[in-house]
């Protein structure tokens, strides 16, 4: 494709299963987020439609916008296109023009009437344009496998040219889901997670647990890392840090070691818990996966999950790791997760986990001490810091 030869992007929705006030929040929203995710490149404008979303280039080069647009979550696809006027000699010699700046053998017509008054009905377009092509080319005509298929879309103001589909991300447009708490453990799984959720249209806050001496400041950096590449999906990304020392050193004073991990998740869960409801979220997110390790199978789960009312969205749920692992890569998470780090689970992985607590036994070791206080002064304590896409604010304290 010769991407010089085009002066707009048009981008579509695909089928939305919404209608009326929900599919205008829908594609307000992603032009919004569009907006959001092109505002480093200075002199485009928008035109936002009920049929697609147009994006005039005004000269600038399209090749790292189509990259852009490719992250962002609620576009089915998108193309670029020649806006030109209606005229069927004029979209004859630009359809030519296109086909030989594209340097191929075979083609095929699409042309699609938007606007119904249009006096040359689509099947006339196409063989009016197609024979002009072939008399004054080497073009042949190929309707099963064409080298370039050029589609038209004629509308009642403009006539769009353009000949080739980029698919994007899929998905609803970020915001439109409300908002979760994301525990974000500097993992493989719960970036994967989030991206999962992201493109769902749900906005993420996360959480994440640092129990410093036993854990490294590193992580911190490293979950930093980690949201700055979910940046591509949310540009703003805030991550609440919670200083679980003192509660995790009372787990293992107060409970039996097998029973550790069972109690920590539980804590780690009425915190989440309380931050959703301070910071308006909805749901708790995390990186979860059945059967991954002796916390995760589902009689621990719901021994885990008893302690709160609040739907728990595990988006990597069902996933084997090596399928967790194929989309860290491709969100360009995985090797920032594999720096060496030492996590709050790691460091008191206790040697025999219970696979199936026992509910009444945990709330035995619970009744040892008033644990609401310690999540009291967690809650407090909290540090909120601010991941942006913004290079320029890189260096903002927040705090
Ligand atoms: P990941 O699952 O992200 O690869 P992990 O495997 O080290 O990291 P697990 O022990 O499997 O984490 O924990 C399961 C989930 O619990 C994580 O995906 C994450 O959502 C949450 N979690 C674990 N540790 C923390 C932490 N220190 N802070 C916040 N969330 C955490
Ligand atoms: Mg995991």
């Amino acid at each position: 494709m010769n991407a010089a030869m085009y002066d707009h992007i048009m981008v579509r929705f695909g089928e939305l299963s919404t209608k009326g006030k929900n599919k205008k929040d829908f594609i307000f929203r992603l032009g919004d987020n569009i907006r959001n995710a092109l505002k480093e490149f200075n002199g485009l404008t928008y035109n936002v439609r009920m049929d697609h979303i147009y994006i005039n280039l005004n000269g600038l080069d399209p090749t790292p916008i189509v990259e852009r647009l490719k992250d962002v979550s609620g576009i089915y696809s998108f193309s670029l296109v020649l806006k030109t006027n209606t005229d069927i000699e004029n979209l004859k010699s630009l359809t030519l023009d296109i086909l030989n700046k594209e340097n191929k053998k075979t083609f095929k017509m699409r042309a699609k009437r938007a606007d119904k008054l249009y006096p040359i009905i689509s099947d006339d377009i196409n063989r009016q344009i197609a024979s002009h092509v072939l008399k004054n080319s080497s073009y042949k005509v190929d309707v099963h496998n064409p080298d370039v298929l050029v589609s038209i879309t004629i509308r009642e103001d403009a006539a769009y040219i353009f000949t080739e589909d980029i698919m994007g991300a899929g998905g609803y447009p970020l915001g439109v889901g409300g908002k979760a708490i994301m525990m974000m453990s500097g993992g493989i799984d719960s970036p994967v997670a989030s991206y999962l959720l992201m493109k769902r249209g749900v906005a993420l806050e996360c959480v994440h647990f640092a129990a410093p001496p036993y854990t490294n400041a590193a992580v911190i950096d490293k979950i930093k890392d980690l949201c700055k590449e979910l940046n591509r999906y949310q540009a703003k990304i805030k991550v609440h840090i919670v200083p679980f020392t003192k509660l995790q050193e009372n787990i293992y004073k107060y409970s039996n070691e097998s029973y550790a991990i069972t109690i920590m998740r539980r804590m780690m869960y009425r915190i989440s818990e309380r931050l959703a409801d301070k910071y308006k979220c909805l749901a708790i997110a995390n990186g979860e996966s059945v059967g991954q390790v002796a916390s995760q199978t589902l009689a621990s789960m719901k021994v885990i999950n008893d302690v709160t009312t609040m739907p728990i969205i595990r988006p990597v749920a069902i996933f084997d790791k090596t399928e967790i692992i194929k989309i860290a890569k491709k969100i360009k998470t995985y090797d920032i997760s594999i720096r060496p780090y030492e996590d709050c689970c790691t460091i008191f992985a206790p040697k025999n986990p219970k696979t199936a607590p026992g509910l009444e036994e945990v709330l035995a070791f619970e009744k040892k001490w008033d644990f609401e206080s310690d999540i009291e002064e967690c809650v407090k304590n909290v540090e909120t810091i601010v991941v942006t896409s913004d290079l320029e604010d890189k260096d903002k304290n927040y705090l």
